[in-house]
């Protein structure tokens, strides 16, 4: 790390405006790399992404630790020597100061009690990312959300040392690399100790919340993502709100959703059931008027998935050994649009593949099956369709 600027944001995590000479200001591509004498701009790393704001009356687009310096990019130079202002986006690190402390926390109740080890941290625009080397079940992760918040509750100082080297190899701390050196050492009392140079809230009250609200298999281990402080609160209004709302639709309370959803899926079913049969009635009801053409049958229906046109296919096919049956995806009565329509061919005679193909060429179709029955999609005029089984295959 490169010591020409005082990094403010170590020992004063809430400065939000500073004063700065500017050290250099160099070219960098369509950018400028700015260094100066000291900052509160917080560079990316460790997770956390660079802090934006305004340095010198301009937008900062970028901060990073490089070979030559701790850079803050802008569009347009500033003078070297002069004396800027900078000011950071102090709503954007606020949230990311209670992401970045409820992400200690959590890791280390994760490491103290179930003995995984943070391998990945990502704090993206939503969720903040944390990858644990090791299966997380629903339980352990609640019990997790839980033990957080009651870090919360407690309100416990985030304490940041750099402790000697002899100090230091007598403590249990996180790190995800063997570290030297000057190593800052973050303590959350009761939660966690770890090897960080971030930018972190001054006491655990401050998260306000945290929510796991997502866990998902990841390179073997678990990936955990969290909101905390106000995200937290917002995605849970969000979530509320959506539940309210179907509760709505219900004409339900908010409490009984689960219950009426699964009540209606019943219904759905039942009712599935029931339609399934009146249709079979009418297709067979149908099936003793259906005329056959050149010694097929073709129906054009509304709306049948792909099992309904199938068993319809079937039993018409019956009749005469050969059956063509057509559905509209998107039901138009108007006879002079293509239109397309999902398709079974059925046919005990002939090969229902190469009669499928003679419509697909015809009617940009596709679709597979066997020598008896074959499934896909065409599009064309009604009549045409028709024509060709009128004039014959
Ligand atoms: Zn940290």
């Amino acid at each position: 790390m490169n010591d020409r600027t005082l990094r403010l944001y170590d020992p004063h995590a809430y400065l939000r405006e500073f004063d700065a000479h500017v050290l250099s200001c160099e070219p960098a591509g369509d950018r400028y790399a700015v260094i100066l004498d000291q900052t509160a701009f917080y560079p990316e790393g460790g997770g956390q992404p660079a802090d934006q704001g305004i340095l010198g009356g301009q937008p900062v687009l970028d901060v990073r630790e490089r070979p030559e310096g701790l850079m803050h990019f802008l569009s347009k130079p500033l003078a070297k020597d002069s004396l800027v202002h900078g000011a950071i986006d102090w709503d954007i690190r606020f949230a990311r100061m209670q992401h970045h402390s409820g992400e200690h926390i959590v890791s280390g109740l994760v490491k103290h009690r179930y003995g995984l080890d943070n391998v990945g941290f990502h704090m993206g625009s939503a969720a903040v990312t944390m990858d644990f080397n090791g299966a997380l079940s629903a339980d352990m992760l609640e019990e997790v959300e839980r033990l957080a918040n009651q870090v919360i509750y407690q309100n416990v100082p985030v304490e940041a040392a750099y402790p000697q080297e002899s100090e230091r190899a007598t403590l249990d701390y996180r790190s995800k690399k063997a570290l030297e050196g000057n190593i800052r050492i973050v303590t959350i009392p009761g939660a966690d100790r770890c090897a960080c140079c971030g930018t972190h809230v001054r006491h655990t009250g401050e998260i306000g919340l945290i929510r796991l609200i997502k866990a998902e298999t990841y390179k073997g281990g678990t990936r955990v993502s969290m909101l905390c402080g106000l995200s937290a609160w917002q995605e849970a209004r969000t979530q509320a709100l959506r539940v309210q709302a179907i509760a709505a639709g219900l004409s339900t309370a908010a409490v009984n959703v689960v219950q009426s959803v699964q009540r209606l899926k019943e219904e759905l079913a039942a009712l599935h059931k029931k339609n399934q049969t009146l249709k079979t009635k009418v297709w067979m009801l149908e099936l003793n008027q259906a005329e056959p053409v050149n010694g097929w049958i073709i129906r054009f229906e509304d709306d049948l998935n792909a099992e309904d046109l199938r068993q319809c296919c079937q039993l018409f096919g019956q009749k005469t050994g050969r059956a063509i049956i057509l559905s509209a995806k998107i039901a138009d009565s108007r006879e002079e649009v293509p239109m397309e329509y999902r398709y079974a061919m059925f046919s005990t005679h002939d090969d229902a593949r190469a009669v499928a193909k003679t419509f697909n060429q015809r009617f940009a179709g596709q679709g597979g099956g066997n020598a008896t029955l074959v499934q896909g999609t065409m599009t064309g005029l009604k009549r045409e369709i028709e024509k060709i089984i009128i004039d014959g295959l």
